[in-house]
């Protein structure tokens, strides 16, 4: 089971994880977007998976931007910490919004407010999840998120 979540968790922040740490290194607080060269070969999957995981926190569809309720042909799913900083999709890192009030398309680095409240969300996402799907490689991910705080350092490592 830990072998698992190692290769789990080593397939989910190889790219980004590593630069972080030089960038700690070399040049501390500087955000470097990654530069990879076969960006395009990196494809986005669809984030309909995640639906089942996010309804558990968040049935009623309130958006994580603006705080009102999301009719369901305007629900987006949003990474709170934008994918081209991590280049992978995250339970812990993604919320329901409105398709108008997507922040994904601007690429902004979060308020630490937005930030804490995402650490809030997950932890009571896993509280919510983690009888029910003990076994789930997405949940999985989730409490490793949770417990070596990765929102934050990831959060940290992008401020320029
Ligand atoms: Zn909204």
């Amino acid at each position: 089971m830990l072998k698992d979540n190692a290769i789990l968790i080593f397939e989910l922040i190889n790219y980004r994880w590593s630069q972080i740490l030089e960038s700690y290194n070399t040049a501390p607080r500087i955000c470097k977007k990654v530069r990879i060269i076969d960006e395009e070969k990196i494809r986005r999957k669809p984030l309909s998976r995640y639906i089942k995981y996010l309804d558990v926190e968040n049935p009623e569809h309130i958006c994580f931007i603006c705080g009102q309720p999301v009719n369901k042909q305007d629900l987006a799913i949003d990474h709170v910490l934008p994918w081209s900083y991590l280049y992978s999709d995250n339970l812990w890192n993604l919320v329901y919004v409105h398709g108008s009030c997507n922040s994904s398309k601007s690429n902004n680095v979060p308020l630490e407010e937005t930030v804490h409240r995402l650490e809030q969300r997950n932890i009571k996402l896993f509280s919510l999840l983690k009888e029910a799907t003990s076994k789930d490689k997405i949940v999985a991910e989730l409490k490793f998120a949770n417990e070596h705080n990765l929102v934050r350092k990831f959060w940290v490592s992008c401020q320029g």
